[in-house]
């Protein structure tokens, strides 16, 4: 059985907390894109956790986990990630975390570039975790990539690295005018870092697809969320890898299986990390009243998020482009206390209001259509099922339901591994 849990928004949904949760049910848990540039956040009885490149099915010791061929993984990060994990108690040994062969490692020069180029954008920067992502994935397609499994054929990597450093070094000295990557430096980070992990790489992919036909339970875990696909985000505020559901196959090495089950992840109301349309942001005091109440600061970054109330249109596109069966509905605890609740209903353009999400320079300009739906005044947090909840909270989600047009399955009213409601 194949299950993804995916993010219906821009990101920091809670997908972590929902894995972490979730896989109680699962022997496999996988992550098939993206990089170090993920900020998941786990709290549960073995304490708090932010994982960035470590699925987050690691603190579940009986929980297999795959790092797939479509993530980009900077080996010094994993070094230091593992070696957390592992001071904090977590068990990592080859039989419970294996990592793809074909997976591609990001590089020093690519986080340098990665900083060189937002630098060079100034003002019109694209609000980059600065983790090297966008460099790495580019090199990736420019097939200029240096894989996972790379190291473990040394001589072929030497001449290999030596023909890339060539390359990258016109575009870091020539355009960036910065100093060129000497390759004893990246050679001696290559060993340093890629030796500790030559016994977790192998083919994940045959490791997937025999676990699959043995009829294990595998779930695939997003970052990011729809609105930050390459392809179906808001291009180019985008990530640089595909994080939607329908990927997950293929980054996780078995574009021969298909998904079962999209579990998608999405906030009570809306977060943003970064530049770009964010329609429905709101500003000054109710801005901060709402980032101070959930605690929106980067999990990876620390950043201040961007913030707004729950947005229709790009919630319905992002469960559209998902293929979501059942929704997660995230953090509706953070929504108590607040006498009315604002829900951007849709968009305005150009005199006219729609529900469809928009393209391009129709979005730049789109204001959001605002409505109110009544609050409630209790802490929610202790509650456990249903019926425990406040009529308004239950009204809240049913208009949202109803909105999204996807079936409510989860409501988190915490960050804590027990603290849902099933519905
Ligand atoms: P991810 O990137 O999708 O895994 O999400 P992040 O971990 O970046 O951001 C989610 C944040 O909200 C984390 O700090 C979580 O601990 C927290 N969180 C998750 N679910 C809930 C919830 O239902 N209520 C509250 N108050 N916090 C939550
Ligand atoms: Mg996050």
């Amino acid at each position: 059985m194949l299950s993804a849990i995916v993010g219906i928004n821009w990101g920091d949904e809670g997908k972590g907390r929902m894995v972490d949760l979730l896989s109680e049910d699962y022997d496999v848990v996988v992550r098939y894109q993206g990089g170090n540039n993920a900020g998941h956040t786990v709290i549960n009885h073995l304490g708090k956790f932010i994982l960035n490149l470590m699925p987050s099915g690691i603190l579940r010791p009986e929980v297999v986990n795959v790092m797939g061929n479509g993530m980009v993984i900077d080996l010094e990060h994993l070094h230091k990630e593992m070696g957390r994990l592992i001071e904090a108690g977590v068990k990592i040994t080859p039989e419970n975390l294996k990592i793809s062969d074909r997976a591609i490692i990001c590089l020093p020069y690519h986080v340098m570039q990665d900083c060189l180029e937002e630098e060079r954008l100034a003002d019109a920067k694209y609000g980059s975790t600065r983790r090297g992502i966008a460099p790495v994935y580019g090199d990736k397609y420019m097939k200029k990539g240096i894989r996972i499994g790379d190291l473990l054929q040394p001589e072929a990597l030497k001449k290999h690295l030596q023909g890339i450093l060539d390359w990258k070094n016109l575009t870091i000295t020539k355009v960036y005018k910065s100093e060129p990557v000497e390759f004893d430096a990246m050679w001696k980070w290559l060993e340093t870092y890629g030796n500790p992990i030559k016994d977790y790489i192998c083919d994940t992919g045959l490791y997937l697809d025999k676990a699959e036909k043995d009829n294990k339970k595998i779930m695939f875990e997003a970052q990011l969320g729809a609105l930050r696909d390459i392809d179906f985000g808001i291009y180019p505020f985008t990530s640089s890898s595909n994080t939607i559901a329908a990927y997950a196959p293929i980054g996780a090495g078995i574009p021969n299986h298909k998904l079962h089950n999209v579990i998608g992840v999405m906030k009570a109301y809306s977060t943003c990390v970064g530049e770009g349309p964010f329609t429905c942001e709101i500003f000054g005091e109710e801005a901060e009243a709402l980032r101070q109440a959930g605690g929106e600061y980067g999990a990876a970054t620390g950043r201040p998020r961007r913030v707004g109330p729950f947005d229709v249109t790009a919630s319905r596109y992002g469960v559209r482009m998902q293929g979501a069966d059942i929704i997660a509905l995230t953090k509706m605890d953070v929504l108590s206390g607040f006498e009315k609740i604002p829900v951007c209903v849709a968009y305005e353009i150009d005199g006219k209001q729609t529900t469809e999400f928009l393209f391009g320079d129709d979005l730049e300009r789109a204001k959001p259509v605002i409505e109110y739906l009544k609050g409630w005044n209790c802490d929610i947090t202790k509650c456990r099922k249903p019926q425990d909840l406040p009529q308004e909270a239950i009204d809240y989600i049913r208009y949202i339901e109803k909105a999204v047009e996807c079936k409510i399955r989860y409501v988190s009213v915490g960050a804590e591994r027990e603290e849902y409601i099933e519905f």
